[in-house]
């Protein structure tokens, strides 16, 4: 049997995670697992509650959720014990906390162990912050994306748009701002460039020369395994 491949994206808020990521899967017919919508699942339910200040009940919603991710028609179906929260997710509100959430580390230690569940024994594309550095240090191919901090608040403001959120761009950017400090200087898993990523600014290039440059990995692999 082929041994099964692991593309692991990681980059901060607005680089082009996403779009790469099931522009890959869609290409390979591979699984996409979007873990940031984790992260937001668990924020969304913990602000709900009315606890998502209180880090013993946010760990206790991580230890005891039923998160269920289902990929359809390109974009990835997010429940937590029972209620659909895929629009709720990418709200500013739990764009707001979700950083904050994410640095605790049982938190953490949860959503990991159930991305490593999802993925066993599938072809897999997942994003994320740590996903090349603590969830698959041995993934076949990593990549790390950057881009300039105008062109990722303007992909933020047209996802937003999309929502009606009616946010403004200089709201969007102090967000991204905020969440790149939080996800980069926090203790446990912080979001860094893995020493053998392939690291790729996606500000002036397009979607279909980023892909170009992961199948022409995943070829180089499959040409060793043959
Ligand atoms: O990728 P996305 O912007 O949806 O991620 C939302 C947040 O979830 C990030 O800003 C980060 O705080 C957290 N996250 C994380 N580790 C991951 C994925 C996301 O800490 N692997």
């Amino acid at each position: 049997m082929l041994k099964k491949i692991i593309i692991a994206i990681d980059g901060p808020a607005g680089s082009g995670k996403s779009t790469l990521a099931k522009k890959i899967a869609e290409k390979l017919g591979f699984m996409y697992l979007d873990t940031g919508a984790m992260y937001r699942a668990i924020t969304a339910e913990a602000i709900k509650n009315n606890t998502v200040d209180d880090i013993n009940n946010v760990i206790k919603i991580s230890r005891n959720a039923d998160l269920r991710l289902f990929p359809r028609n390109g974009k990835t179906e997010v429940f937590i014990n029972g209620r659909d929260v895929t629009t709720e997710i990418r709200s500013i509100e739990v764009s707001s906390k979700v950083s904050e959430v994410s640095v605790i580390p049982e938190v953490r230690e949860e959503l990991v162990r159930m991305q490593r569940l999802i993925a066993a024994d599938q072809n897999v594309v997942v994003e994320g912050r740590d996903t090349t550095t603590v969830v698959f240090p041995n993934a076949d191919i990593k990549v790390f994306l950057k881009a300039d901090i105008e062109k990722r608040a303007e992909r933020r403001l047209k996802d937003f748009n999309e929502m009606k959120a009616g946010l403004n761009i200089s709201d969007i950017k102090k967000n991204i701002i905020k969440r790149d400090k939080i996800d980069s200087e926090r203790e446990v898993s912080p979001l860094k460039k893995a020493k053998d990523a392939i690291e790729i600014d996606t500000s002036n290039i397009t979607v279909d020369e980023e892909l170009d440059i992961i199948l022409k990995k995943v070829k180089e692999i499959k040409s060793v395994e043959n």
